[in-house]
């Protein structure tokens, strides 16, 4: 028989547990069909890096596939049963969906294939989101006691990758979708290959130095792991395993990185349990909390966007992320407290923008990295936590080697002058502007605000 395996964000060969199960489902002398819907409910509201970086993954698994990779484009509801039809597939095989949308597309899918079953195998998480709850059975709340729970659960290895698959040919693809115009924007290589060398590099030379230099956005001392794992070119499961085989070297490093990868299952769940969070706040009080709009509001948020508020760290970010289409997490944090607290705009919006430009953007781990930071979310103590984005920057970017890369008008300013070029003895360098608003005063808003809505 020919067992249909719908690829979504599961984009690899490697540690595939529901290509294992298609492949059972085949049989001797059956066949899989390896096929990728084109959803323009998912394609379009994507931005163009995910939508390149979801092209090369592609190109890459047709190549891996040899050529039979079935593309198509359209409703999957339609598309997938019609697939069905046309190739009198018995199975249709995919890996768990999680979100929002996937969850309810699934669901419609499987009504719609009728008789033939949707079998979901495996899910893009270490542990599937709504498995873990507390011992009443509600759901986990607060990051440490969810991951207490995770790491006590242990992990099933990796799935073998098959030597030899039969892969259903014959049938008609359309070309891969059209490659997007990025300007200057430069992305990671896209595809399991890279993935896996993008690891592998992490692993042996930078894992060491994970625990105190994942938080020095001037040195690449994070993984950038974060748009392969969004696309599934490499499974946590694979890193965590791996990891777990350096804990007794490297025991700090290694723990560290998996409380980062128990976070991305953390938000995923939070979603799962609470889908309306992807645009509610996790705190219902918060529904109450006000944000500026208008014309001012409008011109300070295109400043932030630009990269232009006159704070070094906050402009880095936003440039960054025009660059590379990724900010590191410690500016994530700073530009996302500095649109919400300092300029009292709704983290909605923040999310939006950060959402069509990154091209690790995903819904459950942005909308609640916004939330956290906006005072919204599973934070427990959050509403007085307003970052500073000078000492920020002279905490965690001492010497300005992040501003000096991405801010080139502050490239000669000496580095005590660096995140505070207002202070120094020749004034502003020529071309940088001045601090669109003062964080001291803004702060002080800010906290007033918070206040009203505690008390409320
Ligand atoms: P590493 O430090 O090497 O971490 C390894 C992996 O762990 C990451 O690839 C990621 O999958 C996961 N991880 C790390 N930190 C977090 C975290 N705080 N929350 C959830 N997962 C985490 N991450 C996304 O993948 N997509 C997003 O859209 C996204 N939006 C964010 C928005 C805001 C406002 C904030 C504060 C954080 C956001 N993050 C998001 C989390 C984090 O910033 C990125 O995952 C991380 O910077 C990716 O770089 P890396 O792969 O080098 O991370």
């Amino acid at each position: 028989p020919t067992a249909l395996l719908w690829f979504r964000r599961d984009l690899r060969l490697a540690d595939h547990p529901a290509l294992l199960a298609a492949l059972d489902a085949a049989g001797d002398g059956g066949s899989v069909l390896p096929v990728f819907v084109v959803d323009p409910r998912l394609w379009e509201p994507s931005g163009r890096p995910r939508r390149q970086f979801l092209r090369g993954c592609l190109e890459d698994l047709r190549g891996q596939t040899g050529g039979a990779l079935v593309i198509r484009s359209g409703d999957p509801v339609r598309v997938v049963p019609d697939l069905v039809r046309e190739t009198g597939a018995e199975s249709v095989h995919v890996s768990a969906d999680a979100g929002v949308y996937g969850r309810a597309r699934d669901a419609a899918v499987e009504q719609a294939l009728r008789d033939v079953p949707l079998v979901r195998t495996g899910s893009p998480y270490g542990v599937t989101p709504g498995r873990l709850t507390k011992d009443d059975g509600t759901p986990f709340k607060v990051y440490s006691p969810f991951a207490r729970a995770w790491r006590a659960r242990g992990l099933h290895g990796p799935a073998p990758r098959p030597d030899d698959v039969a892969w259903a040919d014959g049938v008609r693809s359309e070309d891969l979708p059209p490659a997007q115009d990025l300007g200057d924007t430069v992305l990671p290589t896209a595809g399991e290959a890279a993935g896996r060398d993008v690891w592998a590099q992490f692993r042996d030379q930078r894992l060491l130095g994970y625990a105190t230099g994942r938080n020095t956005p001037g040195t690449d001392a994070t993984s950038r792991l974060s748009a392969h794992l969004k696309y599934g070119t490499v499974h946590p499961r694979t890193l965590l395993a791996e990891a777990q085989a350096l804990a007794d070297e490297h025991a700090e490093a290694v723990d560290k990185f998996v409380g980062e990868l128990i976070w991305r299952d953390f938000y995923a769940d939070v979603l799962w349990h609470r889908p309306e969070t992807a645009r509610e706040p996790v705190d219902p009080r918060m529904t109450a909390m006000r944000y500026d709009t208008g014309p001012v509001a409008d011109e300070h948020f295109r400043a932030w966007a630009e990269g232009r508020t006159g704070y070094p760290i906050v402009d880095a970010g936003m440039r960054q992320l025009l660059g590379e289409a990724y900010v590191h997490n410690r500016v994530r944090m700073v530009v996302a407290s500095f649109l919400v607290k300092d300029l009292h705009i709704d983290w909605r919006r923040g999310a939006r923008h950060f959402f069509d430009h990154l091209v690790d953007g995903d819904l459950a781990s942005n909308q609640h990295g916004w939330q956290w930071v906006a005072g919204t979310g599973t934070d427990p103590s959050p509403y007085y936590r307003v970052f500073n984005p000078t000492r920020q920057g002279v905490q965690f970017d001492p010497d300005g080697a992040y501003v000096r890369r991405w801010v080139p008008e502050l490239r000669d300013v000496p580095d005590r002058y660096v995140h505070e070029p207002w202070t120094a003895p020749g004034g502003l360098p020529v071309g940088y502007p001045e601090r669109i608003v003062d964080h001291a005063e803004e702060r002080q808003v800010a906290l007033a605000r918070y206040q009203a809505v505690r008390d409320a």
